[in-house]
């Protein structure tokens, strides 16, 4: 009897849904009070200081030490209002997670008194034991230094008792080493670039900002399942195990009613997630059983990126709360659907603005379909550095399964834009616009509001589609942080705006009037970039087919991808655009590897570990217990035997060419592991591990899966799927 397996399923059947308390019964009455806000500090700080933050804010100015003092003081006695003690520079380094050091702001002084400290030196910079974090060579652990900066555009807020402070961490010889820095700097570029472009509509507009609205997926598991499953508690991921009868055919999880215990888990991280002032505010089913979604309202990127990984965050702790643990994984469970965070991307101005909102009348219509062109392009020409963003092993499992986007990068924009951008391509004459081109152009421009409205065929195949007023990128994994696709994204779209200015103004000088030239410009972009535009299914095999065809990449793996960061023309244009230097970005492609190999390297180790104790083990016990079975009635039967027991003879045969399928598969894929371990550069060894060392994965996981089925229910170790899936 296996009792771990079979407690587990008990604990979970007697669960309650744990009470939640709500801090008030208007969520507005609570919303950000954890949260320094511009508000508070206007409360709390010196007229002088605020103007000073909010200078660096807006324009990125230096804090000077007498300011930073007395921001300090007044986020310290707010801090400590709120009940902190103690305070963290809160970074994001580059293992995709979030990394915190806890400092008092006690502090002894002379005559055995204390007080508590926290001065502007504490808030603006300060030194983690950062040898263990990630760098890709760019320090050496000997020279461990690297520094947390303050990042003032992302507000400080208080989380139990502790003050964090959303920081940038910078080695001392100056390379970024998280992911904020490339980002604040992609959103810089992206905004330079775009306000040039909006002063041909409109000189008012001095700023713009890149919106993201993410959507996090996610699995929830109940602790006692999740503690008798190795591969779930090491990997995230259900490395065996085979697929229960019911999975997600019926789609009744979809939009059905949240369970219980699922509600109250939900309710409170809601609750702490709105006192942080994340403004979360849908949840649902997703698609698979025991698969949840949440999303808030959008926000400019850098801000809700923190968000995001602050939410993260919230889950993974207050799951623990309601004996849940969440799983950020792509793909925990093989065959059902894997888990996303789809980014939802647009560029809005200081004048209010949607860029990608058609407008009301021709002219901020052109203003659309100049963001909305010259996005798609930025697409077509840099496909492989969007996809290289969004590359990790676990993302590797969902790309292109049957759910989820496809690894292929193409561009959904809806059938009557289609149709509009053809219409637009072909209207547009070689020569000097006509009076007859300029009607007609006006004519169908005027129209987008309307086709808009109507345009509701949405295609959830395409990994990068348009959805009325945004782009939504898919590809993104669950676990990722959204900087990685965003720094990629903006860079891209940035570089492309900066060439659409060129290009127009060269026009203009040619004698070309505005307008014109602007849409001469864009008929070339529509033009070139026109194979990026798929309306069809992006999961059918005939797709794969067709866009080969068009040349466009299918990078299926990890290692393939991330080689895009290191070539030529991505270094160009990152350090063209000033977000990461060649440096940085060998240094990130090591770690990249580094991440991928180190993921593969514990599923593998794992997944023996499994085979070897528990899977061999139970089919030996259960082969033992067919031979008592046989030999006791070979006592009672003797020669007559034969037919009687030859069911159990296949089932001991069976069993033995599985056991042993499974015995010299994680043989071979030990000594595979071994031989890409001793490869000493990386790349080779993510390519080891990725083509020699992951095929096995699956050879295993048949022949145990096979097992599964055959062995006595009451001696299977391992928490089944359809355990894992539906107790409740
Ligand atoms: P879906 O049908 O894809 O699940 P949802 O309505 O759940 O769509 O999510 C839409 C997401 O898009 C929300 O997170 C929302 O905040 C975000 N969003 C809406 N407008 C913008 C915008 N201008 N920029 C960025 N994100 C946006
Ligand atoms: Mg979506």
């Amino acid at each position: 009897m296996s009792t771990i397996r079979f407690k587990a399923l008990e604990d979970v059947l007697e669960r309650q849904p744990k009470h939640v308390e709500f801090p008030s019964d208007k969520a507005s009455n609570y919303y950000a009070t954890n949260v320094f806000s511009q508000e508070t500090m206007r409360e709390y700080l010196p007229k002088e200081a605020y103007q000073s933050v909010m200078a660096s804010i807006d324009k990125g100015a230096r804090l000077d030490r007498e300011m930073a003092n007395q921001v300090a003081s007044s986020m310290k006695d707010w801090a400590i209002n709120k009940g902190a003690s103690h305070y963290t520079h809160w970074f994001q380094p580059l293992t995709g997670t979030t990394a915190e050091k806890h400092d008092s702001f006690f502090s002894p002084i002379s005559g055995g008194r204390a007080i508590e400290k926290f001065d502007g030196e504490n808030l603006v910079q300060q030194e983690p034991d950062a040898s263990s974090f990630p760098n890709g060579g760019i320090r050496n652990t000997f020279e461990a230094r690297g520094y947390t900066a303050w990042d003032p555009t992302s507000p400080a807020f208080v989380i139990g008792k502790t003050l964090c402070i959303p920081t940038v961490f910078i080695a001392y010889t100056g390379e970024a080493l998280d992911f904020k820095i490339p980002l604040l700097k992609a959103l810089q570029a992206v905004d330079h670039a775009a306000t040039d472009v909006c002063q041909y509509f409109d000189k008012n507009i001095i700023k713009v900002s890149a919106s993201l609205g993410w959507e996090q997926e996610y699995f929830l598991i109940d602790k006692a399942l999740y503690n008798a499953r190795p591969d779930i508690m090491m990997t995230g991921r259900a490395l065996v195990g085979h697929n229960p009868a019911k999975g997600q055919q019926l789609d009744d999880h979809y939009f059905g009613s949240i369970p219980d215990r699922a509600v109250a888990f939900m309710k409170e991280y809601e609750i702490e997630a709105h006192k942080l002032g994340i403004p979360v505010t849908t949840r649902h089913n997703e698609v698979a059983p025991n698969q949840f979604e949440c999303a808030p309202m959008f926000e400019e990127a850098n801000l809700a990126n923190d968000h995001n990984l602050l939410l993260m965050d919230l889950m993974e702790k207050i799951a623990r709360k309601h004996d849940f643990r969440v799983l950020l994984h792509e793909k925990p469970y093989g065959t059902l659907n894997g888990s996303g965070k789809h980014n939802n991307w647009s560029l809005g101005t200081n004048t209010g603005v949607n860029l990608l909102a058609p407008g009301k009348n021709p002219k901020t219509n052109l203003r659309f379909l100049t963001f909305f062109v010259n996005t798609i392009k930025a697409i077509y020409d840099n496909a492989d550095i969007l996809r290289a963003s969004i590359a990790s092993a676990g993302n590797d499992h969902r790309l292109g399964a049957n759910e989820a986007p496809p690894a292929i990068i193409s561009v959904f924009i809806g059938s009557q834009l289609t149709k509009m951008l053809d219409d637009l391509e072909k209207s547009i004459g070689a020569g000097k616009l006509t009076p007859e081109d300029k009607t007609e152009l006006k004519l169908s421009i005027g129209k987008i509001p309307q086709i808009l409205l109507d345009n509701t065929d949405r295609n959830r195949t395409s990994p990068f589609a348009f959805t009325g007023n945004k782009f939504e990128f898919r590809a993104v994994g669950s676990a990722a942080n959204c900087a990685s696709a965003m720094i990629a994204l903006n860079v891209i779209v940035a570089k492309q705006l900066q060439e659409f200015k060129k290009s127009v103004d060269t026009r203009i000088n040619k004698g070309v009037k505005k307008d014109e030239a602007i849409l001469k410009e864009l008929q070339k972009l529509i033009k070139e970039s026109k194979d990026i535009r798929f309306e069809g299914n992006g999961y059918g095999e005939e797709w794969v087919k067709e866009a080969a065809k068009r040349g466009l990449s299918n990078l299926k793996d990890t290692p393939s991808a991330l080689k895009v960061m290191i070539d030529k023309n991505t270094k160009k244009i990152f350090g063209d655009l000033g977000v990461l230097s060649e440096v940085e970005l060998d240094a990130r492609y090591e770690i990249e590897l580094e991440n991928y190999i180190m993921k593969l390297q514990i599923e593998s180790r794992v997944l023996g570990d499994i085979a070897q104790n528990h899977i061999i083990p139970t089919a030996i016990k259960y082969q033992n217990t067919i031979i008592s079975n046989v030999k006791g009635l070979t006592d009672i039967f003797g020669k007559n035997l034969k037919s009687l027991a030859s069911s159990q003879q296949e089932i001991l045969i069976e069993i033995s060419g599985h056991l042993n399928e499974i015995r010299v598969n994680s043989k071979k894929m030990l000594e595979e592991r071994r031989k890409a371990n001793k490869l000493s550069d990386s790349e080779k060894m993510a390519f080891a591990y990725c083509n020699n060392v992951k095929p096995y994965f699956d050879v295993i996981k048949y022949h145990s899966d096979k097992l599964e089925l055959l062995i006595d229910d009451e001696l299977w170790p391992l928490p089944k799927l359809r355990e894992l899936l539906f107790t409740r």
